[in-house]
């Protein structure tokens, strides 16, 4: 999967709808689709990497942001400040989106997931 049929860039690019909780210059807060959790959030580049693998020097700047945006989102959730990160990388461990994203979870059954 390219940029060009990546279902993340097209929500980025709004080519496609999505529930959208917090944005800036480096990425974009969803809500996720089929969520597991009371709160479930995907935290997205808004640069096209595939996985954890894939990361450039150059794109510290969107890992910093992704771990920003977790901190912002969990500040939102009043009286939800705990949370669990997520990243799937390749198919062994889970990934079905093949841009980089990190699971926001949140809510009373973040353990159990
Ligand atoms: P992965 O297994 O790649 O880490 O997780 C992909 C996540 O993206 C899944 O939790 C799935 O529900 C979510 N997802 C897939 N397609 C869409 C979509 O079109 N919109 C939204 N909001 N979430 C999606
Ligand atoms: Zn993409």
């Amino acid at each position: 999967m390219n940029e060009k049929n990546c279902i993340f860039c097209k929500i980025i690019s709004r080519t496609s709808p999505a529930t959208i909780v917090a944005e800036n210059e480096h990425v974009i807060a969803i809500k996720d689709i089929s969520p597991k959790a009371p709160v479930h959030l995907l935290i997205i580049p808004k640069k096209h990497i595939v996985d954890v693998q894939s990361l450039l020097p150059e794109d510290n700047v969107y890992a910093a942001a992704i771990l920003q945006m977790a901190r912002q989102l969990s500040a939102m959730e009043t009286g939800r400040r705990d949370c669990k990160l997520i990243i799937n990388n390749g198919v062994g461990a889970g990934q079905l989106v093949f841009h980089l994203h990190c699971h926001f979870l949140s809510g009373k059954k973040i353990v159990e997931v």
